[in-house]
């Protein structure tokens, strides 16, 4: 296919994520720039919308790859949207970035499909705290910060008195928190499922240090390839495309009934898992947006 040019909105070129992203597509022939999402200017205008970057008006591009922070989750998902209404094809869109961040909207929007999900509760008045904890099997429960990342307000709590402690203790200094079951047979343990479109391309297991029930790597989680069983590879495709997601890093914990999702990622890091399995997951991902675009609806050359 003739070269597509590709955007990567990423606020560090450096980053492996988007290196890997770079070199993928620039190895495929195509012509990619990395444009930090922090310098763009939108302007909404009528039947003309438009957008600069760095102050300067912006050449046309084919794809844009989105790599939104959760530090930028609001401008960098306007700045997608933007170039979803100029047409340009976006690996992701906005409105899929926003609710893949809502821990709680994207848990809701998951639990009306079949799919397993953590049982979670939240709650707001005090009254019901206890019987949230209580709904939850009772203690051990996992109290989550709803704005939570990397493992980050994510504590176990081992009695029922403690749960409701740190609930009423956090909902004075006004942060929202979720109750949830804690899945006890995963013992420390997660999966991590990264969809490229309709497919599983690469999972791994990761594994908490010691004592430490969080699995993530940030919190000294370490990281295994593993092989899927068929029902967490249809759990995972099948939450992506319940979300929207044309790319997503799927978690799962591994209950005794199957599959656990417990979150699901817009822009899944590639490190850890092309390091854990080996998969050249930034090829796929070129390799799926050329077919997007090339069988797609989209034919950005009509333009
Ligand atoms: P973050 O988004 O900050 O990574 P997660 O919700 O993914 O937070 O939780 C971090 C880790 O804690 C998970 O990877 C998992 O190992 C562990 N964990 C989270 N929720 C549960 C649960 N309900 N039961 C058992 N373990 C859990």
């Amino acid at each position: 296919m003739d070269p597509l040019k590709i955007a990567i909105l990423s606020r560090g070129p450096r980053l492996y994520s988007t290196r890997r992203l770079r070199e993928a597509a620039e190895k495929r022939g195509h012509k990619v720039k990395v444009l930090d999402t922090m310098k763009f200017a939108l302007y909404i205008e009528a039947g003309q919308p438009d957008l600069t970057f760095g102050g300067k008006p912006l050449s046309s591009y084919d794809a844009i790859i989105p790599r939104i922070g959760t530090s930028l989750t609001f401008f960098g998902s306007s700045v997608v949207r933007q170039f979803e209404q100029m047409g340009t094809y976006c690996l992701n869109t906005a409105d899929a970035i926003l609710a893949s961040r809502d821990k709680l909207a994207s848990m809701q929007e998951l639990s009306s499909h079949n799919v397993g999900i953590a049982e979670t509760a939240f709650v707001r008045n005090p009254t019901d705290v206890l019987k949230a904890i209580q709904a939850m099997g009772g203690a051990p429960v996992v109290i989550k910060l709803l704005q939570g990342t990397q493992g980050i307000g994510v504590i176990l709590a081992e009695t029922n008195k403690v749960a409701e402690a740190i609930i009423e203790t956090l909902s004075a200094v006004k942060q929202n928190v979720l109750v949830q079951k804690f899945v006890a047979e995963s013992k420390g343990r997660d999966i991590r499922a990264f969809v490229v479109g309709d497919r599983v391309v690469a999972a791994m297991r990761r594994t908490a240090a010691g004592q430490e029930f969080r699995s993530n790597v940030h919190r000294g989680g370490n990281t295994q390839s593993v092989t899927l069983d068929p029902e967490y590879e249809r759990t995972a495709v099948k939450a992506a495309q319940i979300l929207n997601l044309s790319v997503a890093g799927v978690d799962m914990l591994e209950g005794a009934d199957g599959p656990v999702i417990m979150e699901v990622n817009s822009s899944p890091g590639l490190e850890g898992i092309e390091g854990a399995t080996g998969v050249d997951i930034a090829g796929e991902i070129i390799q799926f947006m050329e077919e997007q675009i090339r069988f797609g609806n989209i034919d950005v050359r009509e333009r």
